[in-house]
Formats: structure tokens, C-alpha cells, sequence
């Protein structure tokens, strides 16, 4: 099965290959918004287009502060950082990060030995023992009492039970891909200071009104400050205010609340032990669910939760037995989400980014990649100078559909819950508000004839690969009961569990410690002086 090969084959963003060698479509860029969002899309942007003499500026409000949380990324931030030739050595000590081979999901479901199971990302390694755990999911969905639970068929769960690092010894032939947990507000600072060293330019100003030209397309910003900005290109990072794509051009918001409840969310930190784990752990709570993310100088909490279903006092104080800290001296922050998307995402002369494009809450986080996909994947039609209604639309399409297929993915944590202890768990196995493609997914799961070939023509499958779809229905128990289970025939039992467990243990053994691998990473050199360009 090659989803695995594919999935960590495209981790690189296409743009900044084929550039066109011409005059630049754009000469002046400005982005609003000093987020993650802001500044990951100004290194994407800076990486080619300022050698071709654009301008880029970075337009911060010093009275809006970043969300300052999102501490969990997809391996495609490798991709991000390899494609700026940023190494390891020099971000991930600056930003407190550790390395993650995935998420356990604990207590989603109370299917007897389903109860909890690990969200792997897939690596070169897992061809080698992913057929199998799609032959036994097949067959186990067809009545056959074989092993199929994803915990013991993917390398990375092994590295996570054991604390390792996905880091293999350069001897060891196959890459091991990982994502990483950091600390946001250190990130920013991080690509801040690159993207300034790079030739964005900065400025700290609010900006309070957009200017429309005829046309209907975004001029110029106006700022308390009193200046007047213009631009060709105008990118909204403004965050949950949406100031450009929203108020300004009016974009239509399609909300996705009927089927993913969540819109607030607790934050609280809490001291590491003395091993530092290699996975995100997300713990469905009574409203909603926690995060717990291992950083190299704390763990970053939260609980993600429904406003419709709790008050934040008692989220809080559910959060805080959570982590044993009920009595504890240490502040918690609240905040409100908006999930759902833009239904244009470029739109005139202005591109949306980040949580000003939209957002799906944050359990597999996956905000950042989109942040990454939406700027690279435009910076494709910018280095053409493909910028007319056409590339609008077939932009727009591919955004959506990555939301959609995530967006999906997401719901099926909460649709296939077992739960029944609140009315939340219980709203969210009955709700019905489904897409088409994912009720079709269901009904094939069901029928007992594999989701593949549905995964890899839908929707679907721009969020999520096959094997994950395996991975979530598959780790949530969607199988026939236990006692409606028939003794394996031959064909149906062909694999040994005991040899897929030698070979994947042998493997994790060449892995080292997760706190051993993080301080062999070398310190960052001392930080250069941040240069600030004003107008
Ligand atoms: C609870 C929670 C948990 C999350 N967890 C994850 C995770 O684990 N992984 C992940 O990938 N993502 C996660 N996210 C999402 C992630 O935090 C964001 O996608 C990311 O930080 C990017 O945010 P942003 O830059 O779009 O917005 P923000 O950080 O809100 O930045 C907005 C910027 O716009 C500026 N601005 C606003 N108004 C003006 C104005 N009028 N003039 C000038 N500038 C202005 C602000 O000053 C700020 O610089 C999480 C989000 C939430 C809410």
C-alpha cells in the first residue's frame, strides 16, 4: 500500500520550483496580521519573490495580541522549515520543541479494548507492516476474530509507549516522519526575526480601515497611525477578526457549528516529569476533549470544549482536576473559536490566511498546515502570473476541498464516540449533520467492502490519507460485537501478530530517548539583533 510513501513524498511545498523568470505580477505585497499565519506566509513569499525585487511588508497591531496558543503541528512543518533550509539545531531550541510521532486518543470510546489507541503519522517503515493492518481491519469488519487494533501495526505508536524519538541513527534505513510540539509565542518570535532577516519588512501599525478601488479590489489600509498603505496584493492574517477578507470584501463565512460543536477552549501550564513523551495526548473530557503537549520546558494543556454544553468555570475546574491542579497558583486563559471557513479564500486582490481563513478546532492540529498549503499553493499561481478568474476559482476549489476532507476527519472522532455520560457525547453520536461523501464512507465501512478506493476519489482523501481513515474507524472499534465474531479462516488470519510485534520492536530499539535526542540537538547561536524597517 503506498498512501504511506505518498503522504511523507509530498511534504515539501511545489512552490518555489519552475519559478517564472519574467517581471513579478505584483510589486508590493502587504500582509496584515503579525501571527504565525503573517509570518509563515512571509517566508514562503520572501523565498522567491524578493530576489525578483517585491516588496514585502508585515503589518502588526501593537494593541492585538497573537492567539498565542497551537502547539502541535503535522509533519508537513518539516517540510516548511526544510524548504527555508532551517535546520532543526537552529529552530527547535529557540522554541522549546520536541518532536511528535502522533496523538494517543484516550477515552473517545468505551468499546472494551478500544478505549484508547494512537493516531500515527506514517512513515517508510509502515509499508512494510501496513498491508497487513488494512487485510486484518478488512477482515475484522467482516466478522473475523483477528488483531486490528492500530496500536500495534505502526512504528511511531511503538516509539510514543516508549518515549522515543523518531530520529533514527543515519545506519538505519528508513526515515521515521514526525511532526513537533512548540511553544506558538516562541515560533512567532522565530520566524519574525527570519522572515525580517530575509528582507520582510515590518511595521507596527493598526490598521482600521480597508480602501476599495472601483473595481472593488482593496487599494489601500488606512492605520490609527495615519498613514495610508497601498498595495497590489493585500494578505488578511488578521486572526479570528478577519479585518480584510470579512469585513472589508464582505466574503461570505460558511460555519461549520452544526457539526463540530466546540467554540472555546481553556489553557493552562503545567511542569514536565521526567520523561519528556513523543506524542500529543487528547483525552475526551465531558464537554469536549484536553490536549496535553509536552514542550522541553513545560507541558502546554487545554481544554477544548462546547459553550452550548458547559460555562468556563466549570470547564476550568474540569481542566484542573484533569491535570491535578485544582488548588494550584497558576492562571488559566480562555478563548473563543469560530470553526468554519471562508467560502472564497482568495478573493479580488486579497488572500486569506490562518485563522483568518477559517478553522477546524484543534484536535488533530492541523491550523498551521493549512496555513503552509493555502500560501504555498497560491504562491504557485503568483509565480505564473495565473491570477485571473479561472486560478481563482481552481484555488478556491482546492482549499475547500482540503477543509472539507479535514473538516470530515474531524467529525468522525465525535460521530463514532461511544460516550453517554453527557448530553454532549450523546448530541454529537446522533447528530446527522454529515457530508455526503462521509455518510457514503460509513455505509461502505459497513458493508464490510474497504473505504480505499472511496478515500482516494473523494473529498475525503485531500484531508486525510487512507490509512488514517483506517486508523480512526479502526482505533474507535467500528467492528461487529465481540460475540458476533467468527474464528479467523485461513486467509483471513495469513498474518502473525508476533512477527509483526519482533519486527516493529526490534526497529524502535535503534530509536533513542526523546529527552537524550532533544539535548543533543545543538543550542541555538546567539540570537541576531532584530532589524525593524518603518516606512
Ligand atoms: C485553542 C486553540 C488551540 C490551537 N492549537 C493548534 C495546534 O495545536 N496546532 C495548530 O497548527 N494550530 C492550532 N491552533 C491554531 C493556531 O493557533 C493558529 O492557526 C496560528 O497561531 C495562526 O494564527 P493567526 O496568525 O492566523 O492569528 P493570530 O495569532 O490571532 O494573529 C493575528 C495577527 O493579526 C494582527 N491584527 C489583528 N487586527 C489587526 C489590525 N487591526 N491591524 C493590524 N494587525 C492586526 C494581530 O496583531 C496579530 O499579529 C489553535 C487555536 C486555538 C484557538
Amino acid at each position: 500500500m503506498s498512501t504511506a510513501t505518498l503522504f511523507n513524498e509530498s511534504l515539501s511545498p511545489a512552490s518555489g520550483r519552475g519559478a517564472h523568470s519574467g517581471p513579478p505580477p505584483v510589486r508590493r505585497i502587504v500582509i496584515v496580521g503579525g501571527g504565525t499565519a503573517g509570518w509563515m506566509t512571509a517566508l514562503l513569499f520572501a523565498r522567491s519573490l524578493i530576489e525578483r525585487g517585491v516588496e514585502i511588508t508585515v503589518l502588526e497591531s501593537p494593541a492585538v495580541a497573537t492567539i498565542g496558543v497551537g502547539e502541535g503541528s503535522t509533519p508537513w512543518l518539516r517540510g516548511f522549515f526544510d524548504s527555508l533550509g532551517i535546520e532543526e539545531a537552529q529552530w527547535m531550541p529557540a522554541c522549546h520543541a520536541t518532536y511528535k510521532c502522533g496523538i494517543t486518543f484516550d477515552r473517545w470510546s468505551t468499546r472494551p479494548g478500544f478505549e484508547r489507541y494512537f493516531h500515527p503519522f506514517a512513515s517508510m517503515l509502515d509499508n512494510l507492516t501496513m498491508k497487513q493492518f488494512v487485510h486484518n481491519v478488512d477482515a475484522r469488519v467482516n466478522g473475523a476474530d483477528v488483531h486490528a487494533h492500530p496500536d500495534r501495526f505502526f512504528i511511531a505508536a511503538r516509539l510514543a509507549a516508549a518515549c522515543r524519538a523518531p530520529k533514527a541513527p543515519e545506519s538505519f534505513p528508513f526515515d521515521v516522519w514526525h511532526g513537533y510540539h512548540f511553544d506558538a509565542v516562541l515560533l512567532g518570535q522565530f520566524l519574525h526575526e527570519k522572515a525580517v532577516a530575509r528582507g520582510v519588512r515590518y511595521h507596527s501599525c493598526h490598521v482600521t480601515q480597508a480602501n476599495l478601488a472601483a473595481d472593488g479590489s482593496i487599494a489601500s489600509v488606512s492605520t490609527r497611525e495615519g498613514e495610508t498603505i497601498a498595495a497590489e496584493l493585500f494578505v488578511d492574517c488578521t486572526g479570528f477578526a478577519g479585518l480584510l477578507m470579512e469585513k472589508a470584501l464582505r466574503t461570505p463565512y460558511v460555519s461549520f457549528s452544526s457539526n463540530l460543536f466546540n467554540d472555546a477552549a481553556v489553557a493552562l501550564p503545567s511542569p514536565l516529569g521526567a520523561e519528556i513523551p513523543s506524542e500529543t495526548v487528547s483525552t475526551a473530557m465531558r464537554h469536549g476533549w484536553a490536549w496535553k503537549i509536552p514542550l522541553t520546558s513545560r507541558y502546554g494543556n487545554g481544554y477544548v470544549y462546547s459553550s452550548g454544553h458547559c460555562t468556563r468555570d466549570e470547564a476550568e475546574t474540569e481542566l484542573r482536576r484533569h491535570l491535578g491542579l485544582l488548588d494550584a497558583d497558576v492562571e488559566a486563559r480562555h478563548l473563543k473559536m469560530r470553526v468554519g471557513r471562508l467560502a472564497r479564500h482568495w478573493n479580488r486582490n486579497c488572500l486569506a490566511v490562518g485563522l483568518a481563513q477559517g478553522f477546524i478546532e484543534p484536535l488533530e492540529a492541523t491550523a498551521l498546515l493549512f496555513i503552509q498549503q493555502t500560501a504555498s499553493s497560491f504562491l504557485e499561481f503568483l509565480e505564473k502570473g495565473d491570477l485571473g478568474e479561472e486560478a481563482h476559482q481552481r484555488f478556491n476549489e482546492r482549499v475547500n476541498a482540503h477543509f472539507e476532507g479535514t473538516r470530515d476527519y474531524i467529525v468522525t472522532h465525535y460521530k463514532t464516540n461511544t460516550r453517554t455520560d453527557t448530553e454532549y457525547w450523546r448530541a454529537n453520536a446522533a447528530n446527522m449533520n454529515l457530508s455526503e461523501p462521509l455518510q457514503q464512507l460509513y455505509a461502505l465501512w459497513m458493508s464490510g467492502k474497504g473505504i480505499a478506493a472511496a478515500v482516494g476519489q473523494q473529498a475525503l482523501g485531500k484531508g486525510y490519507p487512507v490509512f488514517s481513515w483506517y486508523a480512526i474507524m479502526a482505533g474507535m472499534g467500528i467492528f461487529p460485537d465481540p460475540g458476533q465474531l467468527h474464528a479467523p479462516n485461513a486467509r483471513e488470519g495469513v498474518y502473525r501478530m508476533a512477527e509483526i510485534d519482533d519486527l516493529l520492536e526490534r526497529s524502535a530499539g535503534n530509536f533513542p530517548d526523546h529527552r537524550t535526542a532533544l539535548q543533543a540537538i545543538a543550542p541555538r547561536r546567539a540570537r541576531p539583533s532584530l532589524q525593524v524597517y518603518f516606512f
